[in-house]
């Protein structure tokens, strides 16, 4: 690995002095491959907080192009970027925070026939998507390809993260299959407040981070939700389900299944990932 710049060591000089990453772990960040899914409200404190940091290669997934409904919450994008593609704009706003990151933008949407080889360009995934067909594509392709996925949702003041590690269960452990089209509402439809994407975001960087550097206790096995109206995390711990069709000991899911998304999403439609069950009632059936 090469050695750090002089400038490099003084633009990360705050964190390398942390013992846990030193001039050693900082390298580990420069030389690791994340891959985003979405653009949006998710992705953007992901994306800006991970350039940041100085992890060296973001990809970023995204068919969307930039509307005024999306700034309220998606901060990689500016009033003067609406009508671009989202990637584009995310490109350039990373530019601006990091000329150390190497930004591959992929204007594409996830589909069965993609996401194979897009997830295995990269060590870990964050999953920032908006619908529950990405967010099956994505969790079929990490654990077929053996890759972390950091997933998160959101909706209304309500939010919940987790990571998925090989091994240790996965989405379909929790949920086998999507919930019927239209049962769960969406974020278009109920709104989101701004900031709680943003929280979860951050915590899917630091996420990703400590899975970088291995260090921390990871969220691997546990379900973290945050409710911001009463300013309350809580808890619930994941476990991998030996039935499970794709992860568990008897897989009959050997690749990616394509779900039909029902209401085509319109050009620049939100990133307002939906929990697969009704987040208020998780959050109040979780014990503290
Ligand atoms: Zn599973």
């Amino acid at each position: 690995m090469p050695s750090l710049s002089r400038e490099q060591v003084k633009r990360y000089n705050r964190q390398i002095i942390l013992h846990e990453i030193g001039v050693e772990g900082q390298k580990k960040l420069l030389a690791a491959r994340v891959l985003l899914v979405g653009a949006g409200a998710l992705g953007s404190p992901a994306a800006l907080y991970l350039a940041a940091t100085g992890v060296g290669a973001l990809g970023i997934v995204d068919s969307d192009c930039v509307e005024l409904s999306n700034l309220h919450r998606q901060l990689l994008h500016h009033t003067h970027d609406i009508g671009k593609e989202k990637v584009a704009s995310a490109q350039n706003a990373i530019a601006d925070v990091n000329a150390d990151v190497q930004v591959v933008a992929h204007h594409v949407r996830l589909n069965a026939g993609n996401v194979m080889e897009l997830v295995a360009e990269y060590d870990i995934v964050v999953d920032g998507s908006d619908n529950f067909p990405t967010k099956y594509l994505v969790n079929d392709a990490c654990v077929l390809q053996g890759k972390p996925n950091v997933q998160a949702g959101i909706l209304h003041f309500l939010g919940r993260v987790t990571v998925f590690m090989p091994g240790n269960g996965c989405y379909r452990c929790q949920f086998p299959n999507p919930p019927t089209p239209g049962l769960v509402p969406t974020c278009d439809e109920v709104g989101v407040l701004g900031v709680v994407p943003g929280v979860m975001g951050l915590i899917q960087a630091t996420e990703v981070i400590k899975l970088i550097l291995g260090v921390g206790e990871s969220l691997s096995g546990r379900m973290l939700y945050y409710d911001a109206w009463s300013l309350k995390f809580k808890e619930s711990r994941l476990q991998r389900n030996p039935a499970c069709a794709l992860c568990g000991d008897h897989p009959t899911i050997t690749q990616p299944i394509e779900y039909e998304l029902v209401c085509p999403l319109r050009p620049g439609q939100a990133a307002c990932a939906v929990p697969a069950e009704s987040p208020h009632a998780q959050i109040q059936s979780t014990k503290s």
